[in-house]
């Protein structure tokens, strides 16, 4: 194909006018660098505001605080820190604290080890209530680390990120508009598990949801929501399998809160299969629950990269902005619950 003389006068004129335009036209505080995005984090860099009193510096300094204790697995002296930091921040806040112990087999030694849910009531005389929960344990080892499977796991976004969000939520718990009774459920020895997969999963869990059924208390779970791994700070929510299987209703309420919230970060598609401690919930105690649960991290497209039960899993990959996103659509929710 060829141009003729006329054409490229055309053409010349064209461009010149749009390069006049292009310099008329110049929008306040001048031309940005145009970086390239990655889709999945467009809606990051943007900024968020959490509805009050939620904050998100606050929320991260709780994290970081957790952290800062080094390992806190179940039956350690980093656990047992771990509580009575926990003990102290609620009873402060207001929370009734309830001690679910009891012994479980150590998956190496053999030996008893005490496992320890931490229960915290808000409005306890309530008898229609919800369960907002997380595990507090971390993984005894990072077994998936590249270099150092037996070097610390401080667990940032595995076992961290929820705990502190509840630690953040907390400050919300006073708010009148809140009518439903809440309790707060830190599981323990969610992942009592060495090398080649030596131990058990969801135990503090299950024994929460066996107790339930076994000796029913004077209040009624009406539904709950579990939130794990909600840190990072490409944060990406999706159904899973289970939590749509189990309570649809709810997983449909809650993303169109987030939706209503314009929070892109949760996405309205069933995508991973997550085992995870609201099995017990529902399987057992028939509590209606979702897992709230980031499984994509750093990205959905580097799983080979992820972090996940490495040292690596480190407050820097943290954001605060994300766990306040999450209790932000949370706390709405609990706010639209009538007893
Ligand atoms: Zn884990």
């Amino acid at each position: 194909m060829q141009r003729t003389k006329t054409g490229w006068i055309a053409v010349f004129l064209l461009a010149a006018l749009v390069a006049v335009v292009f310099v008329l036209w110049k929008p306040k505080g001048g031309w940005q660098p145009q970086t390239a995005t990655d889709p999945l984090t467009q809606t990051a860099g943007k900024s968020w505001t959490p509805p009050a009193p939620l904050q998100s510096a606050r929320a991260m300094k709780y994290l970081e605080q957790l952290c800062a204790i080094g390992s806190r697995t179940t039956g350690t002296p980093g656990m047992v820190q771990q509580q009575q930091l926990l003990q102290a921040h609620f009873e402060k806040l207001g929370g009734r604290i309830v001690w679910q112990s009891f012994q479980h087999r150590h998956p190496q030694t053999g030996q008893p080890v005490e496992v320890k849910n931490l229960i915290v009531q808000w409005h306890p005389d309530r008898t229609e209530r919800v369960v907002l929960c997380s595990h507090y344990d971390t993984r005894p080892f990072p077994d998936r680390d590249p270099k150092n499977r037996t070097g610390l796991f401080v667990g940032a976004n595995d076992g961290a990120s929820s705990t502190a969000a509840l630690m953040e939520l907390g400050h919300a718990m006073a708010d009148k508009s809140i009518k439903i009774g809440v309790d707060f459920v830190l599981f323990d020895a969610e992942e009592l598990v060495f090398a080649d997969q030596k131990g058990d999963y969801f135990i503090g869990s299950t024994y929460f949801a066996q107790q339930y059924v076994a000796d029913p208390p004077a209040y009624h779970y009406r539904s709950g929501i579990l939130m794990d791994m909600i840190g990072d700070k490409d944060l990406q929510l999706y159904y899973d399998k289970a939590s749509f299987t189990y309570a649809p209703q709810l997983a449909r309420e809650v993303w169109d809160i987030a939706r209503g919230l314009g929070l892109k970060e949760f996405s309205p598609r069933v995508v991973h299969d997550i085992r995870d401690d609201h099995l017990p919930l529902n399987e057992i105690a028939r509590i209606p629950t979702i897992d709230i649960i980031d499984f994509d991290y750093p990205t959905a497209a580097s799983r080979t990269r992820s972090y996940w039960h490495t040292m690596a899993d480190s407050p820097d990959k943290c954001s605060g902005d994300s766990l306040t996103k999450v209790l932000a659509v949370v706390l709405e929710w609990l706010k639209r619950q009538t007893p």
